[in-house]
């Protein structure tokens, strides 16, 4: 990638969409930059007894449209511009949506598996101690991300509501059943892509049974997979941070979510059930008619988007692709569901969580099933067509109406704000 910030490469997208709209400059100028970032070291003791420190973050990236929201993600290679850019990508995604939030993103500086379980509930307490006055139902709000999970969230939860001394479950996303989370959310990401594509498969082209390629076997990697082989497709190829695997005739999805739940690698399933061991950098150039990036940011890049061929990328993870990718893509006619809608149904589900919180009284599984769906659909459906219209890309398209709904909201807030 060129020189410059995640950040400014971000940003690439807001002017690209901003040429298709006549709106004032005020509203550039203020989704340009990080209402507040703020930086702190947590200080945990170790399970033999020393004390180590971690750098921290939480962004608010804009809260026009409502208050922020977003993961938090614990990660040795986080930095406050990552932070800051996956927070403004929560901005455009809640706008995507329409849900009534703005962007938030948190992070931690750690492997989390180097700690053991002790020293993680430590490190997510003290996250939540650090930031307690950040935070709130109606301010921040919280979810999982890369490396952070519902037993996370449910150790947060609980420091908060300590905290402030009552239950305050809608102050974060993606807790576990038992604390006040929502039915669907673990396979919400991977759902909301699924039911994207199976509702555009004509308008994309796409033939049945699709042969289909993962990248990065997490929560979002997981489940696509296994929703989309339950329909019958073809998953040819899977990686993880540690290897990958191919199979042209198919990979047994339940073999390889056996080796993650045993904390294996997907590599390491090579020699069974038909699995060849692949160099995992040859994953995005693999012969499929999806490919899914699943992991995280700039993976699909100058270098590599030239090999891909996949008629379709669905970016299950955030900021996959670089812009320099996207242009080697459109020439070649590979069509790119973006982040922000493809993978909104994470924050989608997390909204119904906060919604049924909020109202104490708890939906069937089929009604978030049903709800996400309508949602994906209409979201989805909306930005295609703008994309065939105004003759543009499906992620200049998504900015479009992102940034519709932003500057509406800018300008309706008057301008004192
Ligand atoms: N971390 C997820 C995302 O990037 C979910 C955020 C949320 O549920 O608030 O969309």
């Amino acid at each position: 990638m060129s020189e410059g910030s995640l950040l400014d490469h971000a940003l690439v997208r807001l002017d690209e969409a901003a040429v298709h709209l006549a709106i004032d400059a005020d509203v550039i100028e203020k989704l340009k930059y990080a209402r507040e970032t703020t930086k702190v070291r947590l200080m945990i003791r170790m399970d033999d007894g020393s004390r180590k420190s971690f750098l921290a973050w939480r962004c608010r990236y804009d809260d026009t449209r409502g208050p922020t929201k977003g993961g938090i993600r614990f990660h040795p290679d986080a930095t406050a511009d990552e932070v800051e850019t996956l927070a403004f990508w929560m901005t455009f995604k809640c706008a995507v949506m329409n849900l009534p939030y703005g962007g938030g993103k948190g992070a931690v500086q750690v492997d989390p598996r180097k700690l053991s379980k002790a020293e993680l509930e430590r490190l997510s307490r003290a996250y939540i101690q650090a930031f307690s006055r950040i935070i709130g139902p109606d301010r921040d709000i919280p979810a999982p991300d890369v490396y952070t999970n519902s037993m996370i969230m449910g150790w947060m939860a609980d420091e908060y509501a300590q905290i402030v001394g009552e239950a305050a479950p809608a102050v974060i996303t993606g807790k576990p059943l038992a604390l006040g989370g929502s039915l669907g959310r673990g396979d919400a990401t991977a759902r909301g892509g699924y039911y994207l594509v199976r509702h555009l498969a004509t308008d994309l082209g796409l033939g049945q049974p699709l042969k289909v390629a993962v990248q990065g076997f997490g929560n979002a990697g997981q489940h696509i997979a296994r929703l989309l082989a339950a329909d019958g497709h073809t998953i040819v190829a899977v990686s993880d941070s540690e290897g990958a695997v191919h199979a042209p005739a198919g990979l047994d999805v339940h073999a390889l979510m056996t080796a993650k739940a045993q904390g294996r690698s997907v590599a390491s399933t090579a020699g069974s059930h038909g699995h060849e061991r692949l160099a995992a950098e040859k994953l995005v150039g693999v012969d499929c008619d999806v490919l899914v990036p699943s992991a995280l940011e700039n993976m699909i890049h100058e270098g590599n988007a030239g090999t891909v061929r996949a008629k379709l990328i669905l970016e299950l993870a955030n900021g996959p692709v670089t812009a320099e990718a996207d242009a080697i893509l459109a020439r070649n006619s590979v069509i790119v569901l973006p982040d922000i809608l493809a993978n909104a149904g994470g924050v989608t589900v997390s909204y119904f969580e906060w919604v049924q919180n909020r109202q104490g009284y708890y939906w069937t599984l089929e009604e978030i099933h049903e709800r996400l769906r309508v949602i994906m659909e209409r979201e989805g459906r909306a930005i295609w067509t703008t994309a065939r219209e105004k003759g543009v890309s499906v992620r200049t398209a998504a900015y479009v109406h992102a940034l519709n709904r932003l500057a509406e909201a800018i300008e309706a807030h008057g301008t004192q704000n």
